[in-house]
């Protein structure tokens, strides 16, 4: 029989947060009581936020390492540099697609991402040292595929025991001569969570790629996307429509991504950021070195694609652009319109909660609103303030041991390729016009009043909001995913999409509402009852209560 749900129809923010902390002790009550926010219109600012710190010891908290952010996040999607981990063997977990970026082999046929490479480092190594292993290792590699580049990631371990990785990277570049090899520090320990690694990768992808193929590249309205990842073929999609519209994509940072176009992404136009939070810095470096200027965007949700196309067409200027993207939207539109009506019935008034990387927890609220859902919480695994609050805290961010772990590296004008693309007197017909660059206002903004924004949700935590507020949807990772289930609520990846997608773009947009109606209609969900539920066999107090 199904099991009722019994709805909390009355409750009060402060309530649900009360009762989210009063579990813990006293310290780590106050510490989580930080990174839990009521969202409330306060007068000329947005409410404050603690974020991008480190876990209490002890919880049970859904990010993932830094090791995990640098391979599995941003190095995962590329195809032809040959990604090796040098660590034990259950690091690379990592290591072999589980995020489900997809990729074409494109005409050369170079695809390693089916591949998982592995020092798989034993006792002895450990004990004796893992340099001459990770050497042989390169070697082997370059023997086999002769790839354009190998690049090394270091796992906790490695870390420990002191393995100089970039002396071996350095060493074995000069030695093998047409192969780039080089390292990353990202020991899982290496910050708090997978953001280090997002910017370790990065970092390193800036100084050791970008820049290094100055053959000019055909085609015109060149961008750059960058942090998009082509999770269950997103990017496909995304670049379908940029493709239809006459834009150029020089490089995806780094969905469907190659050697080349790294090393050609200083040609571009103007960068277009999707995830601000793994890679806005870099958006910012390339300006810096080369004079590309960068704007956010946003391919998840219709309305948000067709906005996100206008105003790369609005930059560029050109009558030819506009009148083709306005003809692209209203081709594409009709179709992703005629299913909206159609689930809006079952769908209206339906909850959501997403808890999700950096920056997916907001704009999968926007696929939510097209279907007429209510997100009732909403909060990050590894975001900063920016993220919460809008880029304009980033000047008042607490510098802490933890950031200061993470190398920030100096850029300057490049002396020969440093461009400006565009005159100051365009920049103020566009200013004039309200465009803007390099702007972000985050994710608090965008929900509503009282709704709870909540950093680094724990696993007690995401069942104790579920228990209280019975949202009709929860959305996060695969760590999560059972335990929702098991507490009779559908649940939806939106790191890797469980076995979907693409939800990027409009037939995304399409797929996403398709999907949604399925799950927050089933009724099999109510069915469940975990074991312990039905015969409760043990119960415990902690000592403080
Ligand atoms: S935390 Fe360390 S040991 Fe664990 S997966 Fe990450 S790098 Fe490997």
């Amino acid at each position: 029989m199904a099991t009722a749900k019994k709805k909390l129809v009355q409750w009060e923010p402060t309530d649900i947060k009360k009762e989210l902390l009063k579990k813990y002790p006293a310290k780590v009550a106050r510490k989580r009581a930080k990174q839990i926010l009521i969202n409330e219109a306060l007068e000329n600012t947005t409410p404050e936020i603690t974020a991008n710190v480190r876990t209490i010891p002890g919880i049970i908290t859904m990010r993932g390492c830094t090791y995990a952010g640098c391979k599995g996040v941003i190095m995962g999607p590329t195809r032809d540099i040959v990604n090796l981990v040098h660590g034990p063997i259950g690091c690379s977990f990592y290591a072999w697609l589980t995020r489900r970026n997809q990729t074409d082999a494109g005409v050369d046929g170079e695809n390693y991402m089916p591949y998982c490479f592995s020092t798989d480092m034993q006792d002895s190594d450990i004990i004796f040292g893992g340099e001459k292993k990770l050497a042989a290792a390169i070697q082997e590699v370059y023997d086999l595929f002769h790839p354009k580049a190998i690049t090394i990631f270091a796992t906790c371990p490695v870390g420990l025991i002191g393995d100089d990785i970039h002396t071996v990277a350095r060493t074995m570049k000069e030695k093998l001569g047409d192969c780039n090899v080089f390292a990353f520090s990202c020991e899982g320990y290496k910050g708090v969570s997978q953001s280090a690694g997002h910017h370790i990768a990065n970092n390193q992808v800036f100084t050791h790629m970008v820049g290094e193929n100055n053959e000019p590249k055909e085609g015109e309205y060149k961008i750059n996307l960058l942090g998009e990842y082509n999770i269950g073929g997103d990017g496909f999609e995304i670049d379908r429509i940029l493709r239809k519209c006459g834009i150029t994509t020089i490089s995806t940072f780094s969905g469907n991504s190659t050697y080349d176009q790294f090393a050609s992404a200083h040609m571009a136009d103007l960068s277009c950021v999707m995830c601000h939070r793994s890679i806005n810095y870099v958006a910012d470096m390339m300006e810096i070195k080369f004079g590309i200027p960068w704007i956010k965007v946003n391919f998840i949700g219709a309305k948000s694609t067709a906005k996100s196309l206008r105003k790369i067409a609005e930059y560029f200027g050109e009558q030819k652009l506009i009148d083709r993207v306005e003809a692209v939207i209203a081709e594409e539109m009709p179709q992703v319109e005629a299913v909206r009506q159609d689930v809006l019935p079952r769908t209206t008034g339906k909850t959501a909660m997403l808890f999700v990387g950096g920056s997916r927890a907001h704009h999968y609220q926007d696929l939510f609103s097209e279907m007429g859902m209510k997100t009732l919480s909403a909060g990050y695994e590894f975001a900063h303030r920016d993220d919460y609050e809008g880029r304009h805290v980033i000047p008042h961010l607490k510098v802490d041991a933890d950031s200061r772990n993470i190398e920030e590296i100096e850029v300057e004008a490049d002396p020969k390729r440093y461009r400006p693309r565009k005159t100051e007197a365009e920049l103020q017909a566009l200013a004039a016009q309200g465009f803007t660059f390099k702007e972000y206002d985050g994710i608090l903004p965008d929900m509503e009043a009282g709704t709870l924004v909540i950093d680094d949700l724990n696993q007690y935590e995401a069942e104790k909001l579920v228990e209280l507020m019975q949202p009709d949807i929860f959305c996060a990772g695969i760590k999560e995913k059972f335990s929702i289930q098991k507490l009779g609520v559908p649940m939806k990846q939106l790191h890797s999409y469980d076995s979907g997608g693409p939800y990027a773009g409009f037939k995304g947009a399409v797929n996403f509402y398709r999907e949604i109606d399925r799950l927050v209609n089933s009724k099999v969900w109510g069915y469940m009852k975990a074991p312990w539920q039905e015969n409760p066999e043990l119960s415990a107090t902690y000592v403080w209560e």
